[in-house]
């Protein structure tokens, strides 16, 4: 799959996911300035995920945990321990440095920092959820211990290293984990229409502007590129 192609809501394995980002391997979820112009999170909200990330009501905006301690660095369960923003070394953690980003953006030093959020929808199943603006942050009090959530929304800027030309992006909002996963089950992990396994994506069936909705698995559907082309070709 070329890096230029791949838009909110395609489906991704985890290796294609390493190559568009020139990475070996992630192993964090968070990933700041994983690339010059922009960070990287992955977020899972499986029933297992071990993380707390959430989509808020209005469909746009994300509310993404931050990470625990090492387990490395600790003989104990970090889910016990507050989430910090500082290594003992006095240097920022991964959340240390979201709130920096953070904290310059409310101080008008910068612009929000970009937010590439991928999320994890199936075991080896991955998908784009698109360009975030990381605009706040919160601090809070759960289970016993202080823990980070930031608030990301959907960005205008869809486009890091990404061609534009044939798609439509103008359907704005989330497709829910929940949604892509029944999808993906349902449809086999295949375009519906000629059952490749290639280059897939979450199509609305009913696009967002014409009042489909991405709230529901049955306005959603997996196809391949091409068929996906041809579809938005039509519509346009
Ligand atoms: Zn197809």
């Amino acid at each position: 799959m070329s890096k230029d192609l791949v838009i909110r809501d395609d489906v991704v394995s985890y290796r294609e996911m390493c190559d568009i980002e020139n990475v070996q391997t992630l192993q964090r979820g968070m990933n700041y300035r994983l690339n010059p112009n922009y960070s990287v999170v992955l977020m899972s909200q499986r029933s297992n995920a071990p993380y707390t990330d959430r989509v808020h009501d209005d469909g746009v905006t994300v509310e993404y945990e931050g990470h625990d301690v090492s387990r490395k660095a600790h003989n104990h369960n970090p889910k016990f321990e507050d989430q910090a923003a500082f290594l003992p070394t006095g240097k920022l953690t991964q959340n240390g440095l979201f709130i920096k980003a953070v904290e310059d953006y409310k101080k008008g030093i910068s612009k929000p920092e970009l937010v590439k959020i991928y999320e994890k929808v199936l075991p080896g199943v991955w998908s784009l959820k698109g360009i975030f603006d990381l605009f706040d942050y919160k601090q809070l009090f759960d289970n016993g211990r202080h823990v980070y959530r930031f608030i990301l929304r959907l960005s205008d800027n869809q486009k890091i290293n990404i061609e534009t030309s044939t798609q439509s992006i103008e359907h704005t909002r989330i497709i829910p984990s929940k949604v892509k996963q029944e999808v993906w089950k349902r449809d086999n992990g295949e375009c519906v229409l000629c059952g490749s396994q290639e280059n897939l994506h979450f199509d609305h069936e009913l696009p967002f502007s014409k009042g489909g909705t991405s709230l529901t698995s049955k306005n959603v559907r997996l196809l391949c590129m091409k068929h996906n082309l041809e579809k938005s070709a039509k519509i346009e």
